[in-house]
C-alpha cells in the first residue's frame, strides 16, 4: 500500500522578527519570571486576571472539578495538571503526589472518570533530585488512577529529562500499561522514540514541544518542526498504539483527520488534545465530528510561573497567548 505523504508545505510566515529581538524578549521574560516585584505587578493587573482565568481553571481542587464538570458536560474529555514543577524538597514532591491522590478520589466520587485523567510532571514529584522518589510518587498516582478507573500521562519536560522520563514510563507500564507518554516533535530523536512507543496499547501524546532547546538536539525552524510532527504522526497513526495528537495547528489537525481515514482508525482509536482556553470552537467542532477531544486543564496557585515559563521558553508563545485572547476559533 502506498504510504501517505511525508511532507508538509512550508508554513506561511508572519512578520519577521530578528534573532536579536527574540533573544532580548526572552531574557526580559525570564528576568520577569524570577522577580517577585513583577509577579506582584502582573498578579494585580486587570489584564492578567483575564489571561489567568482563560488559561487556568483556578487555584483549588474544587476549581479543577468545576471546569472538568463543564467540559465533560460539553462532550470533551479532560486531562488535569496540578501546576508546579521543579520541586526541590521531598516534602513538596510528596505534597504534589497527595494533591493528585485527592483529585483522583474526588473525580471518581463525582463520576468524572474515565472522561477525566491526569497529567503529571515528574519534576514536580522529585525527578531533579531523587529519581526513585519521583518513580515512587508516580507509581502511587498510577495506582490511584487505576483504582479510579482512569489513566495517567507523564508530561515531557526539557530534553535533559527525556531518557529518565522514558525509563520511568517503562517501569510504570509494567504494572500500569495504560500510562501515557509525551513525545516532542521538535527533538531530533523523536521519530525513533515514536517507533519504539507505537506498540499495542501504548498511549502517546505527540506535541511540538514547549522548551527552549539547543540546535544539537532540536529542530529550530517552524517548518522543520512541522515536518517532523507529520513524520511522527504517520508513525503513530500507522502503528498499533493509541495516538494523542496535541496541537492547535489547523494544518496538523487536518492531517490528523486525513491519516485517521487513510489508516482506517475509528474515533475510539486515537484522540485530539488542546490546552484549556485555546481554540474552544475548534475543540467543539472536533467533538461534533465524533472525535475524542481532550482538553488539558491546568489548575493550582502556581499560575504565574506556568504562564511566564511558557512565554520565556518560547517567546513565540507571547503571540500564542495573545491570539488565544482575541480568538475562540
Ligand atoms: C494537550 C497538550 C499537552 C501538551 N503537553 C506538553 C508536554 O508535555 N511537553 C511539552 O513540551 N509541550 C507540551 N505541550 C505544548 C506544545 O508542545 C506546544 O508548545 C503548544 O501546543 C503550541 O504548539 P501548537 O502545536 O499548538 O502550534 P503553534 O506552532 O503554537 O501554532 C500553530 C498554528 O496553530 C494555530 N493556533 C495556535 N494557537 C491558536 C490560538 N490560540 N487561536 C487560533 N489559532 C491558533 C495558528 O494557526 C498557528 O499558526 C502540550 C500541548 C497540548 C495541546
Amino acid at each position: 500500500m502506498k504510504g501517505p505523504p511525508h511532507t508538509v508545505a512550508a508554513p506561511r510566515r508572519g512578520p519577521v522578527h530578528g534573532r536579536y529581538a527574540r533573544l532580548m524578549l526572552r531574557s526580559v521574560i525570564l528576568a520577569a519570571s524570577r522577580s517577585s516585584r513583577v509577579e506582584r505587578l502582573v498578579a494585580t493587573a486587570p489584564f492578567t486576571r483575564d489571561v489567568v482565568r482563560r488559561f487556568v481553571a483556578g487555584a483549588g481542587t474544587d476549581d479543577a472539578l468545576r471546569a472538568t464538570r463543564e467540559l465533560v458536560a460539553d462532550g470533551l474529555a479532560v486531562t488535569l495538571d496540578n501546576l508546579g514543577e521543579d520541586t526541590v524538597t521531598s516534602d513538596q514532591a510528596n505534597a504534589t503526589r497527595d494533591e493528585y491522590l485527592k483529585l483522583l478520589r474526588l473525580l471518581s466520587a463525582a463520576g468524572l472518570t474515565p472522561a477525566a485523567e491526569v497529567s503529571v510532571k515528574l519534576s514536580a514529584l522529585g525527578q531533579k533530585f531523587d529519581e526513585q522518589l519521583a518513580y515512587d510518587n508516580a507509581r502511587a498516582i498510577c495506582a490511584a488512577a487505576d483504582g479510579a478507573g482512569t489513566t495517567v500521562t507523564l508530561d515531557m519536560e526539557d530534553h535533559t529529562t527525556t531518557d529518565s522520563t522514558l525509563d520511568i514510563l517503562a517501569k510504570l507500564r509494567k504494572d500500569y500499561p495504560s500510562t501515557g507518554a509525551v513525545l516532542q516533535a521538535y527533538l531530533r530523536r523523536t521519530e525513533s522514540d515514536c517507533r519504539e512507543l507505537a506498540g499495542p496499547g501504548s498511549r502517546v501524546r505527540l506535541c511540538k514541544g514547549a522548551y527552549k532547546e539547543p540546535e544539537s538536539v532540536a529542530y529550530q525552524s517552524t517548518g522543520e518542526v512541522d515536518k517532523s510532527y507529520v513524520r511522527c504522526l504517520n508513525i503513530l497513526m500507522s502503528g498499533d498504539g493509541y495516538p494523542m495528537l496535541a496541537t492547535h495547528d489547523p494544518r496538523l489537525i487536518a492531517i490528523g483527520e486525513d491519516r485517521a481515514r487513510w489508516f482506517d482508525r475509528s474515533p475510539d482509536r486515537f484522540e485530539f488534545q488542546m490546552l484549556y482556553g485555546i481554540r474552544p470552537e475548534e475543540q467543539a467542532r472536533l467533538v461534533g465530528e465524533g472525535y475524542t477531544m481532550r482538553t488539558y486543564v491546568p489548575y493550582g496557585d502556581e499560575w504565574y510561573g506556568y504562564l511566564m515559563r511558557r512565554l520565556a521558553e518560547r517567546p513565540a508563545n507571547l503571540a500564542f497567548f495573545g491570539r488565544a485572547l482575541i480568538s475562540k476559533k
